[in-house]
């Protein structure tokens, strides 16, 4: 694999690559970088998030700003606050030996008064959210009449955000000499009819987008009613303290009601979406990244491009409607070659849709089983009991103390101390129910088993406004109807006695 050196960088740019640790481009930037410094075109680049869009596109645009001229240059578009700061941070290193080059975020969310001023100053480069932009360019307080390179980053999300008009209008007020650089994660029909619209005989460099970001990650998926996909969160959360993840949703609501649900039982949990203030998501952000939160529960618009290492899973507690966006969730886990884990929560009749997703991404499923409480018991038993292990108590405890509680201990054996001890801890797990969360009434294919179909009803379609509106779907080909009302009755009847045993052995009483 090539240097970056030897893709044509100066030495200014070279040196803070080096400070940074990036040792070698990755693939979108090994094949950007050149063209982009040295031909005057027009350029898409498509690559999966995290690949390192943002360099393959920022250190060109910064070699090729004269830093002479105080007029804005480049022009950056992001789809979110989050974005475009990022973008912001990561040009603002990338130029610390350039001399005179000033790179400037506006936002929405933030007092439009500061950027005003800022905006008073030289910034060669601007990296803007549409709205806000558009807002600045009415107070006149931004001029793009000089222009010469401008960057659409995550465009696909730009779009689907519903930007499009926005777009429409900010271009108006570039040349049209400029050149426009196109970055994106997915190429959907909406894209390629804006490529026609504002650009001309564009370069297309497209990065293996599939199996690159997925080879590290296992695939996996539960079968579970809708009802129980948040116990069932509770009880894969349980069974491993280790995980640290996002949980993808995808509607505002379904995000708040999850973290609600979460936080009321103490895990520490946040949501992250577009209702929130722009205070609000910096905070949890900050959270999440310091790692004081476990897990994020996030809309796909909100986390996207949030720059999180670390996960070791992702969660899709509803799986998105487009193809694409199971991928790029996904890639959130397993980077810089550690591994990672993808669990969708899948509901009866979504099945299809994991077949769909073997076949068009090329990768495998396992199911996973959703841990019984038992089995959370045992794990928390055994924590338990090796932590009491662990614990030096050498002189720690006043001896008259000590001697006073064994005094109130005396007439136990040390199996009844120990169990009571264990139970006393195991009551803290707050464990509802033992029922077996994982759905167990099959989706037969090939309709074999004599479907007389609605005897379930399907989920519930409740999509968030403006969507995923007229992408690419599913394909439902090879979905059937299901039957076997019987086996989920009996199911439910075996569950519930399990139920009554499991609480009178591990709960007494369900805490305030
Ligand atoms: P994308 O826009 O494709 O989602 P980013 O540009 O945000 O990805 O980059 C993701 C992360 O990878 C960032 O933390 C960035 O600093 C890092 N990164 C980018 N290029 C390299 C590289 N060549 N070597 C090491 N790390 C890199
Ligand atoms: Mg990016």
């Amino acid at each position: 694999m090539a240097s970056f050196k030897k893709l044509g960088l100066s030495d200014s740019i070279l040196k803070v690559l080096k400070e940074l640790g990036f040792e070698k481009p990755t693939e979108i930037q090994e094949e950007s970088i050149p063209q982009l410094l040295e031909k005057n075109t027009d350029f898409i680049g498509l690559a999966q998030t995290g690949t390192g869009k943002t360099a393959a596109f920022g250190l060109p645009l910064l070699e090729r700003i004269d830093p002479d001229s105080k007029a804005t240059q480049a022009l950056v578009l992001a789809p979110t606050r989050e974005l475009g700061q990022q973008i912001a941070e990561q040009l603002y290193t990338f130029s610390k030996y350039l001399d005179k080059v000033n790179v400037l975020a506006v936002y929405g969310g933030a007092p439009i008064q500061g950027q005003i001023k800022a905006l008073k100053r030289p910034q060669q480069v601007i990296i803007a959210t549409p709205g806000r932009l558009i807002d600045l360019i009415k107070r006149k307080a931004v001029k793009l009449g000089e222009v010469q390179y401008l960057v659409l980053d995550e465009a696909d999300e730009m779009l689907n955000m519903g930007f499009k008009d926005e777009l429409d209008e900010i271009l108006s007020y570039t040349p049209d000499d400029k050149l426009t650089w196109l970055f994106s994660a997915t190429m959907p029909q909406e894209i390629k009819r804006m490529v026609k619209k504002f650009m001309d005989q564009p370069i297309e460099v497209k990065v293996n987008t599939k199996n690159e970001v997925n080879v590290n990650i296992t695939h996996q998926y539960i079968s579970v009613k809708s009802r129980d996909k948040s116990d069932a969160m509770i009880r894969i959360l349980d069974s491993d303290p280790d995980i640290r993840g996002v949980v993808f949703c995808r509607t505002r609501m379904d995000t708040q009601n999850l973290a609600e649900f979460l936080m009321r039982k103490n895990y520490r949990a946040d949501a992250l979406h577009g209702d929130m203030s722009q205070a609000q998501r910096d905070k949890v952000m900050k959270r999440f990244k310091s790692k004081s939160l476990q897990v994020l529960i996030a809309t796909d618009v909100a986390a996207r491009g949030i720059d999180v290492n670390d996960l070791t899973h992702v969660f899709h507690y509803t799986l998105p409607d487009q193809i694409e966006y199971y991928t790029h969730r996904s890639g959130r886990t397993a980077r810089a070659g550690k591994k990672g884990v993808s669990i969708s929560f899948i509901g009866g009749g979504d099945q299809y849709k994991i077949k769909a997703l073997e076949r068009r991404l090329g990768i495998d499923f396992t199911q996973f089983q959703i841990p019984s409480a038992a089995d959370i018991v045992q794990l928390a038993a055994d924590k338990w009991a090796q932590g009491v292990l662990d614990t030096n108590e050498g002189g720690k405890i006043d001896d008259e103390i000590l001697e006073k509680v064994n005094l109130q201990f005396a007439d136990l054996s040390k199996e009844e101390l120990v169990a009571k001890v264990l139970l006393n801890q195991l009551q803290r797990l707050d464990i509802d129910s033992d029922r077996d969360l994982n759905d167990t009434v099959r989706q037969r294919s090939g309709g074999s088993g004599g479907s007389s179909g609605g005897r379930f009803r399907r989920e519930r379609n409740d999509r968030g406004k403006g969507g995923y509106k007229g992408k690419k779907k599913f394909e439902r080909s090879d979905r059937s109807d299901r039957s076997g009302g019987g086996g989920k009755k009996k199911h439910k009847s075996k569950s519930e006695g399990k139920s009554k045993d499991f609480k009178s052995r591990y709960k007494k009483k369900k805490k305030g």
